[in-house]
């Protein structure tokens, strides 16, 4: 007989509500719940799969330990006992962990592993943070000068401002950005549309947001910083709102920001964007007609190499137009959790870099309690990081120099892999940990965004696997120390986790919990962060992150005849996992990533449709078919993000910005095409 049952899809952020249908344990259909307040009854392909992903062949079942299956006790009296050896050799701080987008929505799991190494003592934390969202928190510390959590949001409803700007993201495709959760992604433009609102896409490629925007602007891959640049200039003149800089902005920061961007005029903007100058002024008219507006900027932008300053520009925009943290403009979450809105000024400001830095990186400064991505295979080269927990991610996927990287993670004495698939990384993990896919367990879903959630398990726990909590808990034990309060893994649940998680929430967890997949909506409050947040009650709009790299923006462009390759996700995919194709066949590591060409410059190279080629980087090449699309900007090569098997980390050099902790350059990255050989 056919159960169905309403919970959460927590395969991405977007957290769209879902209707699973049961016949026994078997996952037979997923749909849309109509009465979700955000996602109204949308799911995506990779939530529609989620029955052949949660079935898959390759999905983790036992634990092993070097390669051969293992009991859990056995496995985990293993692993304590090693981590015994190791911290009384070397010190906990040997012990590290990396997680990731396939662990981050596991709530009970990811507040159990942070607790943990707390209190194991190790700060060896790393996380997908320093991998592609690191510009844009970056900038919100610099330029509120306080946590790096102050997000600003925008919902494309009647609250909205009227006009929206989005650069190097596709909310169509990739439905959740920091600062924008859009799922149901279409018709969500299209109200907002009907409400007045105009759309604009900033793109070097015609994306499926694109086809439905007021405009698109087909802008060269890394010149975003010179189109943002010259909108700044522009709007101090005319456009800004004069209340927010009488008040809230120092005299002397707008005079230092006027003469800085005193070059960026429109035949600069024009000639580095390769964008027409009436195009730009275009924009510039449409911002000073809105007053407010929403500027967003995706993952494309953050891994680009001037990805900081154009998150210091865009917010500048923001604060000069009083966009931010007004009504009619972007409202800055306050948080399930965090409640920021309050706190006291201090708790909310973190502005002092933290003086940590990783041994044998001390050019890079550890921020958010983390140390940056690039550092750890340094790290372990160099003998200070032994045994690294992988949870629900691959830096394989995800830095640069993975042939360097794989090595290294080769030579550590530990690799503990918590994840729900095989993997390239399982094949030379010390220890797999089969863990708890989303329908098999209770969840706590939101809080990043608008929506807050509660979720119940679906579907008994299969084969031998464990709940990730479950398993720090377990391992705590045998290391001689308790990881949750009141918990105890013979006898806790997951809602007893999450009620604990939840106690210190905005609204009584009884109230969460029986909202369930539904929800509560967060309240949307403005003000808070002029008067709680900002030093002195001022904006920070001309720091020396932004002063300093803006004459780099004059220097002449390296190689400017060079194709510039960038990435994009795709609707079945997110990151490495390609949840909306597991069921179609075994995924293979091998498979060639399609590259995107314009049919000229396929012409111009001598490729054609299908042809194998090789895209070379500085550092590095990488196999691929070529894909013929016609979207595409002259100029432009397009792969796809983070997939596994071959992506750009394969083209670039290791090289980190140290205000941030991410690689310079992942995208608009100079690269040849040619026939492979
Ligand atoms: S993966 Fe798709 S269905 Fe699931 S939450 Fe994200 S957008 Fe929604």
């Amino acid at each position: 007989m056919i159960s169905e049952h309403l919970t959460t899809c927590r395969l991405c952020p977007a957290f769209c509500g879902m209707k699973v249908e049961l016949d026994g344990d078997t996952v037979v259909a997923a749909k849309g719940d109509p009465l979700h307040p955000i996602s109204r009854g949308y799911l995506c392909p990779k939530g529609r799969n989620v029955g052949a992903f949660h079935h898959h062949p390759q999905r983790l079942d036992h634990a092993m330990v070097d390669g051969v299956r293992s009991a859990w006790d056995v496995t985990l009296d293993d692993l304590a006992s090693r981590m015994k050896a190791i911290v009384a050799r070397d010190g906990a701080e040997a012990i590290g962990y990396y997680t990731a987008s396939g662990g981050a929505y596991d709530t009970a799991g990811r507040a159990s592993i942070g607790t943990f190494f707390r209190k194991l003592g190790s700060s060896q934390r790393y996380s997908a943070v320093t991998v592609d969202c690191a510009p844009g928190m970056r900038a919100q510390q610099i330029v509120t000068g306080g946590s790096a959590e102050i997000t600003p949001e925008w919902f494309p409803d009647d609250q909205a401002p009227k006009l929206a700007v989005t650069i190097g993201s596709n909310p169509v495709v990739s439905h959740a950005q920091l600062g924008m959760m859009l799922s149901d992604p279409v018709r969500w433009i299209r109200d907002y549309q009907a409400l007045g609102g105009e759309l604009w896409v900033v793109d070097p490629r015609r994306t499926e947001t694109a086809r439905f925007a007021d405009h698109h602007m087909a802008i060269r891959p890394g010149s975003d910083a010179h189109l943002l640049a010259y909108l700044c200039r522009e709007l101090l003149k005319d456009g800004a709102n004069q209340s927010e800089l009488d008040h809230h902005v120092a005299a002397a920061d707008l005079a230092t920001l006027r003469h800085a961007l005193g070059p960026f005029d429109l035949e600069l903007a024009a000639t580095r964007t390769g964008l027409e100058g009436s195009q730009i002024d275009d924009l510039l008219a449409a911002i000073r007609r809105a007053g407010k507006l929403v500027i967003t900027l995706g993952t494309g932008l953050n891994f680009t190499p001037d990805a900081l300053l154009t998150q210091l520009l865009r917010w500048v925009i923001l604060v000069i137009t009083g966009s931010v943290d007004r009504e009619g403009g972007m409202w800055v979450n306050v948080g399930w959790y965090d409640q920021l809105e309050k706190r006291e000024r201090r708790s909310v400001s973190q502005a002092a870099p933290e003086p940590k830095t990783p041994r044998s990186r001390p050019d890079l400064p550890m921020w958010l309690g983390e140390v940056p991505c690039g550092a750890m295979v340094d790290q372990i080269e160099n003998g200070h990081l032994k045994a690294l927990f992988i949870n629900g991610g691959s830096p394989l996927t995800a830095f640069p120099e993975p042939e360097r990287l794989r090595k290294a993670l080769r030579s550590l004495e530990l690799l503990v892999v918590i994840d729900v698939m095989a993997n390239e990384l399982t094949e030379i993990a010390t220890h797999v940990l089969p863990a708890a896919a989303m329908l098999e367990r209770s969840d706590l879903p939101g809080g990043w965004s608008q929506h807050m959630a509660y979720t119940a398990q679906v579907v008994p726990i299969g084969a031998d696997r464990r709940k990730t909590w479950w398993m720090f808990a377990e391992l705590g034990r045998r290391l001689g120390f308790g990881v949750m309060d009141g918990i105890d893994p013979d006898t806790s649940t997951d809602d007893d986790v999450l009620m604990a998680i939840a106690a210190n929430g905005r609204q009584p967890a009884e109230d969460l919990f029986a909202a369930g997949p539904r929800g509560i909506i967060l309240p949307r409050i403005y003000g808070w962060v002029h008067d709680r947040v900002l030093p002195g009650g001022k904006w920070q709009i001309a720091p020396d992150a932004l002063i300093d790299r803006l004459p780099d923006l004059l220097k002449p462009v390296e190689r400017p005849d060079s194709l510039r390759l960038v990435s994009g996700r795709e609707l079945h995919n997110h990151n490495r996992m390609a949840y909306g194709r597991y069921g179609h066949k075994r995924f293979d590591a091998n498979d060639l990533p399609t590259i995107g060409i314009h049919p000229e410059d396929a012409a111009r190279q001598g490729v054609s449709q299908g042809d194998a080629v090789t895209v070379k980087g500085d550092r590095g090449s990488l196999s691929g078919t070529v894909r013929i699309d016609h979207s595409l900007l002259r100029g432009t090569l397009h792969l796809t993000h983070g997939a596994l098997g071959r992506n750009a980390c394969e083209l670039v050099s290791s090289e980190i910005d140290p205000a941030t902790g991410q690689p310079v350059m992942m995208s608009a990255i100079p690269v040849e095409i040619a026939l492979a050989s």
